[in-house]
């Protein structure tokens, strides 16, 4: 019997098909981001510079060895894989690394390197042998704040002897003591405490002060005032400041704060659908839909894979029906915490779950590059029930010519989701396969 498209939604139970966790504060998004980046994103675009004192040469280093490095920092850098300097690393580190240090303002897209570039601008500043701090960096968020954090641990991993500090909640500092690390990290509330009533360590002797994520670090209330004031103590330093987005409030604040500082910005390179297959699989009922991701499971091999369900609700009972027929899986969603959050994705990116099953949490101005499977177990649709198009795009494009192969495969059930497709199809003019579940072993 064909199916009722009022009941396509109905793989739960009766819900509706109210989307869901559409929107997270920049902060997490920025953490989720960081979170689920394993590589580089690689950029086909040109860098912009612009510099406020053009007689200061512009030089650019293809190679790591082209650069001033402590012989331990450059052991850290090639421990960590990197062979070469990504594209905005090329330009940036010649200036942190310069003498006299020259102060930097750079944006680029989440991945492209820009916290590899500031902790090694900080490490190779530090004199271990000054038992002070001696570089400052500002994170929007405590957890954003260990992410810089295990960076540095592992950069510096040859230099035993630079000791770092975090200025976070839970931190404390006994009264009348002073910090004898070099490098802290830490958010502004935390370190403005430290700073000015603690006075646990001095401004004043901050040599490098770094600010990253500054466009998550302004919506964030209160940070954008901590962060001047901090900065209006510092002497003699040099400054850089870090935004994975590029809009006039960010530029704004940047500029205030830094403006003597050369600017650089890699422009994002624009999602696109050209080197993803797309498929659909055609199914009756609920329970095909379900076969369908269990026959799928079946032939994922390692790189991962992410459904997107419509509703929180519908990514749960999936995830809870996929577990109790004994696959592992990873679920992701809105009404987790911030720290439930890091462990799914930590656990994801482990492969101890070869398969993440999430919302539209995921979708939205998120980078899920790695990934080279996606399933849209329900088709993102907005509330008036039509096709959404950009979203669909957010879920399974990929950015640039770098990226790797993917495949998307769509589930519809019903004429209503098969028509939503249709659109899709013709909004973005590029052919979707009919797939037979039989026939997904092709895949490989
Ligand atoms: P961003 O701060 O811009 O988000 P990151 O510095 O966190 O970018 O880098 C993103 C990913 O790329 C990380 O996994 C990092 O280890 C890796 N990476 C950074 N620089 C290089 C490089 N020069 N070569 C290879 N991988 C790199």
């Amino acid at each position: 019997a064909p199916v009722e498209a009022t009941n396509s939604q109905d793989s739960s139970g009766g819900e509706s098909s109210t989307p869901e966790d559409k929107d997270l504060p920049a902060s997490e998004k920025s953490l989720l981001q960081k979170l689920l980046r394993t590589k580089l994103v690689q950029s086909s675009k040109q860098l912009e510079i612009i510099q406020k004192d053009p007689t200061s040469p512009l030089f650019s280093a293809t190679s790591f060895e082209d650069l001033p490095l402590r012989p331990e920092l450059k052991k850290g850098v090639y421990a960590m894989g990197f062979n070469a300097p990504s594209r905005i690393q090329e330009s940036a580190l010649p200036i942190l690394l310069s003498e006299p240090p020259q102060n930097l303002i750079a944006q680029s897209q989440s991945g492209t390197g820009k916290t590899a570039a500031f902790v090694l601008a900080m490490l190779s500043r530090v004199n271990p042998e000054l038992n002070y701090p001696q570089v400052l960096c500002l994170s929007p968020t405590y957890e954003l704040a260990i992410q810089t954090g295990k960076v540095v641990e592992q950069m510096g991993k040859f230099c035993p002897e630079i000791k770092v500090r975090f200025a976070i909640r839970q931190e404390t500092v006994p009264h009348g003591t002073k910090l004898t690390e070099h490098v802290i990290i830490g958010t502004p509330g935390k370190v403005t405490d430290w700073a000015f009533r603690t006075r646990c360590f001095d401004l004043g002797k901050i040599a490098v002060f770094c600010l990253d994520e500054a466009d998550v670090m302004i919506a964030t209330q209160g940070y954008h005032d901590q962060s001047i004031k901090i900065h209006r103590s510092l002497k003699n330093c040099q400054k850089m400041l870090f935004s994975a987005t590029y809009d006039i409030d960010v530029m704004r604040f940047a500029e205030k704060l830094i403006p003597d500082a050369t600017v650089m910005r890699l422009k994002r390179e624009e999602e696109s659908l050209d080197n993803i297959k797309q498929y659909y699989i055609e199914c009756q009922s609920p329970e095909d839909k379900y076969q369908a991701i269990a026959t799928i499971y079946g032939f994922i091999t390692v790189g991962g894979a992410m459904i997107f369900c419509q509703t929180r609700r519908t990514a749960t009972w999936l995830a809870t029906k996929l577990v109790k027929d004994g696959h592992s899986v990873a679920l992701l969603h809105g009404e987790l915490d911030v720290s439930q959050r890091i462990d799914v994705l930590n656990r994801f990116r482990g492969s101890h779950e070869k398969i993440l099953i999430t919302t539209n949490v995921m979708a939205r101005g998120i980078d899920v590059e790695q990934v080279t499977l996606v399933v849209n177990y329900d088709l993102p649709t907005d509330v008036n029930h039509q096709a959404d198009c950009e979203t669909y795009l957010h879920r399974i494009g990929r950015t640039g010519r770098f990226g790797k192969m993917g495949i998307a495969i769509n589930l519809v059930d019903g004429p209503k989701t098969i028509d939503v497709l249709s659109k899709i199809r013709d909004h973005f003019g590029k052919p979707i396969h009919k797939l037979n579940i039989d026939d997904v072993t092709e895949l490989e």
